[in-house]
């Protein structure tokens, strides 16, 4: 099985601190496929009024794909009943994304270690894991950057065992 991550052009020389780290929290579970390519997201999903994008609408105009597929966006996005969400994912449409500018630090390894466990994190809802209560854990809620920097990229042993026997359900 893969995990598609679909990055942007911008983002070409993050990917050999990115992708390193996703492979790794999913050690021999699954392989990863990237494809570099810049998405035009359409105006109808912008809200002038916030200065965001919609992340459902975003979500369901990238969906339904035919494997898990991360992708990586460039822009700030909202659910209603937040101010902004670092990421998003359907597991029902196998499609997720990843919202950068929030993630955004002026050091390259903390840029791209914060991406790598968002990346982790929205393609572990697509794999049908639920948030995780072990603040160390990939899987857990971050509700700022400061839970984003406190977390690992990597799943904890519970999570990983979920993982494991969901993915071996699909095969
Ligand atoms: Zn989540
Ligand atoms: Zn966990």
């Amino acid at each position: 099985m893969y995990l598609v991550v679909v990055m942007p052009q911008e983002f070409r020389s993050y990917i050999n601190d990115v992708i390193p780290k996703v492979a790794e929290a999913y050690g021999n579970l699954l392989s990863i496929k990237l494809i570099v390519d810049d998405v035009k997201l359409s105006n109808r999903f912008y809200d002038p009024f916030r200065n965001q994008y919609r992340a459902w609408q975003i979500i369901d105009s990238l969906g339904p794909c035919k494997e898990p597929t991360v992708y990586v966006l460039n822009v700030d996005a909202y659910v209603p009943s937040l101010n902004f969400v670092f990421g998003l994912a359907d597991p029902y449409l196998k499609c997720a994304a990843v919202f950068t500018p929030r993630l955004n630090h002026p050091n390259h390894i903390t840029f791209t270690t914060r991406l790598a466990k968002e990346i982790v994190h929205e393609s572990g809802h697509l794999m049908g894991l639920h948030h995780c209560l072990d603040f160390r854990c990939v899987m857990s809620f971050s509700n700022s950057i400061i839970d984003v920097d406190r977390k690992s990229w990597r799943f904890c042993n519970r999570c990983y065992n979920l993982l494991q026997r969901s993915l071996i359900s699909k095969l």
